[in-house]
């Protein structure tokens, strides 16, 4: 070493870090899934995930396009309430125990079912990577439902899922046991392929009136090319006004993805807004597991990225501020709003009252003077949770008590559920993205035969969808076996 002491050579000189080290957390490979250290790191204004694994090296991936809404939303984040009764043991920590398991810090607000596994298209996106496998049984669906009712005791919302469930042939004996056991709001998850093309099982379905949880990525036909496969743009209009026509209602629900349909997103809702069945929009930036096309997770879409593009695209119609991330699971998951919509005018809720004096548990905690302030509040979380089902009497409701004194609302509860509209961004996670700090206040489920119910991004990213698929495929083999055993003897 020939420098004089004191004189640090100039390649010695100390440097500032490009990044500030916001926290550290659990994820896990994208390679091999196993479960490692992640450092959150703010650059930019964005926010990234960066890990090193041990075998396969170090992963960064973009989480949030905008660092302060990011670290802003923490405030909204509320208590979770623990379900009745959990179905796995702690043993080899988190997410490899779900679930739920007793470390889990949220009930389910809402539980998927997925009937199947097969579908009547054949996406390029698809994070089910629906194909050949299982159809659950009606006996496997009650034992499920019933578990759900043992461990929510009330249960809010179930949602029938696959693969395509609308080509399970018991989706109506389904979709009626849900029902009888009183589970408030039953969803069907579709492509709306077979609601355009067959008569008879439309009547069958608005009969038992779920709210439709319509696929529907944009308005271009190239849109449908390069996200679906192929140009669904009428099938999808035609199934719409079957909706309609047919007395049901649908929530729109768009794969959103980097150069493909990131420009669509006003246009989606407002489309939403106009057509007569449509009760609101939930936009989604694409998950990257299952099926999907090349991505580059430094350029991932995320939630700021989707408020941003409603925002310059809706021509003043909406702001920054009406969207508000969700306290019921961890607030960077998804943020929600609500608009009044009356013909041509809309009036976001968040416009007519101060959400943040209701929803901010961390830093303001007086809620305000007003004779009817926990009323509100209570409303404002049945509306900023993952159970709130758009087109409800009970959002409606919900939405009455919070703002009715600021708007003249004319209308009965019946009439002002066909009013407002929500709007929901969900950020669900991928193997980049993974963050055990908000899979373990996960509300969204989805049930397995076997009485577990596993939170939707740990079943998606870290292997149970595999494991289960496979173990469910086999089983059903099994059994076909042993049938045609039995008859043949
Ligand atoms: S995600 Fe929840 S249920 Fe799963 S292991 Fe973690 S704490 Fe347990
Ligand atoms: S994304 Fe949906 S419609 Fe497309 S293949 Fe998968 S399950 Fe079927
Ligand atoms: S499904 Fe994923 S994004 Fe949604 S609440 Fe659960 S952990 Fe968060």
């Amino acid at each position: 070493m020939d420098t004089v002491r004191g004189e640090a050579p100039k390649s010695r000189v100390k440097q500032d870090a490009d990044y500030i080290f916001h926290e550290l957390t659990r994820s896990i490979c994208p390679d091999c899934k196993t479960v490692i250290d992640a450092q959150i790191i703010i650059r930019d204004n964005k926010v990234f995930m960066r890990k090193r694994c041990p075998t396969h090296g170090w992963f960064e991936g973009i989480i949030s396009s905008d660092a302060e809404m990011y670290v802003d939303s923490v405030k909204f984040n509320k208590p979770g309430t623990i379900p009745l009764d959990f179905s796995t043991e702690v043993k080899d920590g988190c997410p490899l125990d779900c679930g739920l398991c007793p470390e889990h810090k949220q009930h389910m607000c809402l539980a998927l079912i997925e009937v199947n596994s097969a579908c009547n298209l054949n996406c390029p996106v698809c994070f089910a990577n629906a194909g050949l496998g299982f159809s659950l049984t009606m006996e496997q669906v009650e034992k499920m439902l019933d578990r759900f009712v043992e461990t929510e005791g009330d249960p809010e919302v179930v949602q029938f899922s696959g693969g395509e469930p609308t080509i399970h042939p018991q989706l109506f004996e389904m979709i009626q046991a849900a029902q009888d056991r009183g589970i408030r709001q039953v969803m069907v998850n579709t492509n709306g392929v077979r609601i355009a093309k067959d008569d008879r099982f439309l009547a069958g379905l608005a009969k038992l009136n779920p709210v439709i949880y319509f696929q529907f990525d944009g308005l271009r036909r190239e849109t449908y090319e390069v996200i679906r496969g192929e140009d669904l743009l009428d099938i999808k209009m035609l199934a719409l006004d079957r909706i309609h026509e047919a007395g049901m209602s649908a929530v729109l629900v768009a794969a959103i993805e980097r150069g493909v349909n990131v420009g669509e997103v006003g246009a989606i809702v407002e489309f939403g807004l106009a057509h007569p069945a449509v009760r609101g929009v939930v936009l989604q930036p694409v998950t990257h597991v299952g099926r999907h096309i090349d991505f580059d997770p430094m350029q991932r879409v995320t939630i700021p990225d989707v408020i941003h593009g409603i925002v310059d695209q809706s021509k003043g119609r909406f702001v920054m501020e009406d969207f508000v991330p969700v306290p019921c699971c961890f607030p960077t998951c998804q943020v929600n709003s609500y608009v009044f919509v009356d013909g041509d005018k809309t009036v976001p809720l968040p416009r007519l009252l101060e959400i943040d004096q209701y929803l901010d548990y961390i830093t303001n905690r007086a809620l305000p003077k007003a004779p009817n302030a926990a009323d509100v509040q209570k409303a404002l979380e049945g509306l900023w949770s993952a159970s709130a089902v758009a087109g409800t009497e009970k959002t409606a409701s919900q939405f009455e008590c919070a703002c009715g004194p600021g708007l003249d609302l004319p209308y009965s509860m019946n009439h002002l559920k066909d009013h407002i509209f929500q709007i929901a961004i969900k950020d669900f996670m991928d193997a980049y993205t993974f963050n055990v700090k908000q899979v373990m206040k996960c509300c969204v489920g989805i049930l397995v035969p076997d009485g577990r119910a596993i939170p939707f991004c740990a079943y998606n990213s870290v292997g149970y969808r595999e494991e289960i698929r496979e173990q469910l495929t086999l089983e059903q083999a099994r059994s076909k076996i042993e049938l045609a055993r039995r008859s043949n003897s």
